[in-house]
């Protein structure tokens, strides 16, 4: 038990208000609205939290500023947490589907509802309060804790590098809490220790000088068709990608870690019909299926547009194709390095007239599965919530290569969002337990941590 349980418990009305109070402030980055005033709320929030806080900028007073949040340990100071998180939200839309309006953050029976309520002010503020809790029933914290809290992570983190590398010594840390965790339907939080990497390229193929007609097909070669061509070369049926030395660098799995894959639960037909498939690419089955979630490269058609696609007929010979491709990276693949094979694979096969566009790039993390503070956190999820599972890798992509490159610490996922808290979507959601469960376990984890 954490010496911050009872508070948790007798305080919980207070963190559903400051989370009520920064639902309330919209900060949607991919509109750029509200953004400095939400990061001088979380500054303010923190502040009277006891936690010293500051706005940070870059050169360019046109990037999102961060939040910066610091408290010392009386007790510890040899020993430091950092807490990333970020206070930026999805765009509300579609507003029709909301059965309330999104930034109320409106409470019924055991939900908070709102934009952000879950992804991620409802994290932030289990983070926040877990430091408030510990400074009035001890007036110390039982480690340093520092706060790194983003405003463009809903649209790619794109200065997070940046502001990493420009206040690196403030951030100095020995282990990072990431700014998500999933809880599943048991109740069972999800320890993560990884996120894939990214390499996100448009391919595009030039034909005629404008759209002809399509009778001219039988003597001008169609765009459409180089990249389909062009594309079949790149992966085969199984999902294998098919470009030289494409695999060269991948991290082969532990003995651990594999047997951590193994014993990781996962329904497949409950997630074929939530899918509606029922088979996995290259027929995956049970371990295997779970290794291609935290472990396989992919090579994934995202959009692909060309010619006509209007209702009814058009007989046109476009003059332009492109398709966008994301291929997933694991550790330790490098994305410049592999940008470098797509182009010589498309030069060798044929295809140099193919214009490859670089849209992002981001490699993958991972921590180790025999770092002691992957205990610590197992061990408070455990003591919290009754159970956990670890998983080696989320098979999403989040900049935690860039917290490993700058800050060298490791990081870890656990958090409060219930699985299917429809974050991104109307009705988002927090659930209250899981508010304070979770805040009893990020105090546990600074217990832990702070033995070393
Ligand atoms: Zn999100």
């Amino acid at each position: 038990m954490s010496a911050i349980n009872a508070l948790v418990d007798s305080e919980m009305d207070g963190l559903i208000s400051d989370l009520q109070t920064l639902i309330r402030q919209p900060s949607v980055s991919a509109k750029k609205q509200g953004l400095m005033e939400c990061a001088n709320l979380v500054a303010q929030i923190m502040r009277k939290a006891g936690i010293n806080s500051e706005v940070l900028y870059l050169d360019d007073k046109t990037v999102a500023p961060a939040v910066y949040g610091e408290v010392k340990s009386k007790s510890n100071p040899g020993r430091t947490i950092l807490f990333y998180n970020h206070y930026d939200v999805q765009p509300e839309e579609p507003l029709e589907l909301w059965e309330s309006e999104p930034f109320s953050g409106k409470v019924e029976g055991n939900y908070v509802f709102g934009r952000g309520s879950a992804d991620d002010k409802g994290e932030l503020i289990t983070r926040i309060k877990a430091v408030e809790y510990f400074l009035k029933k001890t007036g110390d914290v039982p480690c340093n804790v520092k706060f790194m809290v983003e405003g463009e992570e809903e649209v790619g983190s794109v200065h997070i590098d940046q502001y990493l590398t420009r206040y690196k010594e403030k951030l100095k840390c020995d282990g990072v809490i990431w700014e998500f965790g999933y809880v599943d339907a048991k109740d069972r939080p999800i320890i993560s220790l990884g996120m894939k990497g990214l390499l996100y390229v448009e391919l595009i193929a030039k034909g005629p000088a404008r759209d002809a007609h399509s009778s001219l097909a039988v003597l001008i070669e169609n765009p459409a068709w180089r990249l389909v061509y062009a594309l079949s070369t790149m992966r085969d049926s199984d999902g294998k990608v098919l470009i030289k030395d494409w695999y060269k660098e991948v991290r082969p799995f532990t003995d651990q870690e594999l047997s951590v894959i193994g014993s990781e639960p996962f329904d497949e037909q409950e997630f074929k019909q939530e899918y509606g498939v029922d088979r996995f690419v290259a027929g995956a089955k049970g371990t295997d299926a779970k290794k291609a979630l935290v472990g396989m490269p992919t090579c994934n058609i995202a959009g692909f547009n060309s010619g006509y696609i209007g209702e009814g007929a058009k007989t046109v010979l476009p003059s332009q194709a492109m398709v966008k491709i994301d291929f997933r990276l694991v550790p330790d693949m490098v994305p410049e390095k592999q940008l470098e094979r797509l182009k010589s694979h498309l030069k060798e096969h044929g295809f140099s007239d193919i214009e490859v566009k670089l849209i992002h790039g981001e490699a993958a993390a991972r921590t180790a599965i025999n770092d002691p503070f992957v205990k610590q956190v197992e061990q408070a999820a455990k003591e919290t919530f009754g159970s956990a599972i670890t998983s080696v890798s989320s098979a999403g992509t989040g900049p935690m290569y860039s917290f490993v490159k700058v800050l060298h610490a490791p990081c870890i996922s656990i958090g409060s969002t219930y699985m299917f808290a429809r974050i991104h979507s109307p009705n988002e959601f927090a659930k209250i337990d899981l508010l304070n469960k979770t805040t009893k376990c990020i105090g546990r984890i600074m217990e832990k941590f702070s033995s070393g």
